[in-house]
């Protein structure tokens, strides 16, 4: 009667939008006691909007828009679509120029060439790496929409730091439910984002959050999910970026969202088709049902 069971159990998750790896999982998803979430693209929607163009004294804000466009138009990051299509926009549809080159530094920013400059977008960290200052002017400017609750990433050229750029995004509809879905089946909710600590903090007052983990690395976020599991936790996460697959591998269990990259579906145990954070919820309740019908 047990893979019968089983079987059955992963059929109805096919139903309710959860892909389930092998049958095996849901031993794992029953057991879950604390439950990491991504903050970009799956507690919020991910789709971020360029809202605001701060330019250093004697640059033209067009010529922050120019490059800082072009470079992230060559990079999938939520921030870096903002970027790109807000430049396009506030361009008057004017084409962007094709970098000469382009590098992803994960976690930080992008690096190219634009019309033969040497062009940063990114957060500070990307900037002081490369031994570049950062003008109190522009420092006033970052935190000020920060405090506002937007990402704010700073545009360099030619070793220069000439703008900032502030991108927000928006919690998903449904993020708030999903959590109180979750601590009511018992687990306890933890927020982890490489974004910076004010946009988290407003993100997890928002949905019901009050462990936070912010300006997290790609790197250290599986160093979170490890150090959870020294406390004796069972822990599941939640993702969807590349940034996220080794800690949704790390993870006792790992979900994926089914929008996100193909990198953290194929890290993970479960699959959310939809997108929908709370199917997580689902998941458990099934696994519970399923292997109470076992024992
Ligand atoms: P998250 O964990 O929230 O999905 P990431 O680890 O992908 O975030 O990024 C962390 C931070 O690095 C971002 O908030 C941003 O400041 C910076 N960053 C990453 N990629 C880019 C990019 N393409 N353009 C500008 N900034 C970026
Ligand atoms: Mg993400």
């Amino acid at each position: 009667a047990t893979p019968t069971a089983l079987m059955v159990g992963t059929g109805r998750g096919a139903q309710l939008g959860i892909l389930i790896k092998g049958p095996e999982v849901l031993e794992t998803t029953r057991r879950a006691d604390t439950i990491v979430l991504d903050k970009t693209g799956t507690v919020t929607t991910g789709k971020m909007t360029l809202l605001t163009v701060h330019t250093a004294d004697g640059t033209d804000e067009n010529d922050v828009l120019r490059l800082a466009g072009a470079l992230e138009h060559s990079s999938e990051h939520p921030i870096a679509q903002a970027v790109a299509a807000g430049a396009t926009e506030r361009l008057d549809g004017a084409t962007l120029p094709t970098p000469e080159d382009f590098t992803n530094v994960p976690g930080l920013g992008v690096r190219g060439t634009v019309e033969g400059h040497t062009v940063l977008v990114g957060r500070p960290r990307l900037l002081s790496d490369a031994g570049i200052p950062l003008p109190q002017e522009s420092a006033a400017a970052l935190a000020e929409a920060e405090a506002q609750g937007r990402t704010a990433v700073v545009v360099a050229w030619d070793r220069e730091a000439r703008g900032v750029l502030g991108v927000a995004d928006a919690v998903k509809d449904g993020s708030a439910d999903a959590v109180a879905g979750l601590r009511a089946l018992g687990l306890t909710p933890i927020l982890l984002t490489g974004d910076n600590r004010a946009v988290a903090d407003a993100v997890a007052r928002e949905v019901g959050i009050d462990e936070v983990y912010a300006e997290v690395m790609p790197e250290d976020k599986v160093d979170v999910v490890k150090r959870l599991q020294a406390e004796g936790r069972s822990v599941a996460m939640v993702g969807d970026g590349v940034n996220d697959a080794a800690a949704l591998a790390t993870a006792d269990l790992g979900l994926a969202m089914g929008t996100g990259t193909d990198a953290a579906i194929e890290a993970s145990d479960l699959t959310l088709v939809r997108g929908d954070l709370k199917v997580t919820a689902d998941a458990i309740r099934l696994s519970r049902r399923t292997l109470a019908t076992i024992r």
